[in-house]
């Protein structure tokens, strides 16, 4: 991964949905990033728009050579895409929710031999709440754990992947947690965390209002993971 050129070429996976058009639009803004594959399932087929080649998901395996793909997307486009990164020997990042067991397995067994880095949530905040869940359960043990999570109408998964990710945390600190999820409007992302003991509750709140914080972190992490050996990486582990 040495040989990564300047600009950094990225594959964007997932382009035509909201989180792939606010990576586009955020990629333009860097310049040490060029964005030389945009592909979507609802793209009909090859084509140039704003300066950037389009593909559809069954023209994956003629896309251009690329360093890195980012991957938003859904999960039953995540195989395709991980195995294209593992067949031309490119990292990848992926944000893609509701992905299952086998699809987490295929995930660990690439990152033998590519870097990746798959997270339920790319922003700094929540990935400084992950680590604040743990601490808050391993320091109140018994206490009741409950994860709410709130998003927009048209969100396919729940929980959320980062209320399972927050609910791994609070178990890893001991703690048992149970979930509450609603579907209204365009709310972007809450999460709050619940710790109830007798007579007093301490509650650790995220809430997003723009979902280019996720595009951003991203394309930070994309950035950094070019020069990563093979394995699995989280977002903190890729921050400044
Ligand atoms: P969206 O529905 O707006 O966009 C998904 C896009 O993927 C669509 O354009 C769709 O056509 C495309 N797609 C679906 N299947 C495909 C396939 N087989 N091949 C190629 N393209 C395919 O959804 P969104 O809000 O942009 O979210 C995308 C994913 O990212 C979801 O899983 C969501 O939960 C997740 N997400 C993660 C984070 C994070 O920080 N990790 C933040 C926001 C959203």
């Amino acid at each position: 991964m040495t040989d990564t050129p300047h600009p950094c070429r990225v594959l964007i996976h997932g382009a035509s949905g909201r989180m792939g058009q606010a990576l586009l639009r955020l990629a333009g803004e860097r310049d040490d990033l060029t964005v030389v594959a945009a592909i979507d399932r609802s793209t009909p087929s090859q084509r140039v728009v704003d300066g950037i080649p389009h593909f559809s998901a069954d023209e994956l395996g003629g896309v251009p050579a690329f360093d890195v793909a980012i991957d938003f997307s859904l999960p039953a486009g995540f195989d395709r895409i991980l195995a294209l990164c593992v067949s031309r020997g490119r990292p990848l990042v992926s944000g893609t929710t509701g992905i299952d067991e086998g699809q987490r397995e295929a995930l660990a067994r690439a990152a033998a031999t590519i870097p990746l880095a798959w997270a339920t949530n790319f922003s700094l905040g929540v990935a400084i709440l992950n680590e604040l869940v743990e601490r808050a359960a391993q320091a109140l043990p018994g206490w009741d754990c409950d994860i709410v999570e709130s998003h927009h109408v048209h969100k396919l998964d729940a929980p959320s992947g980062t209320a399972l990710t927050l609910g791994e945390c609070a178990g890893q600190g001991g703690a048992t947690p149970r979930y509450a999820s609603l579907r209204a409007g365009d709310i972007v992302g809450e999460h709050t965390v619940q710790f109830t003991g007798l007579g007093e509750r301490v509650e650790l709140v995220h809430r997003a209002t723009n979902r280019d914080i996720f595009a951003r972190g991203a394309l930070h992490v994309a950035s950094r993971l070019v020069a990563r050996p093979p394995g699995q990486y989280r977002v903190r582990d890729l921050l400044d």
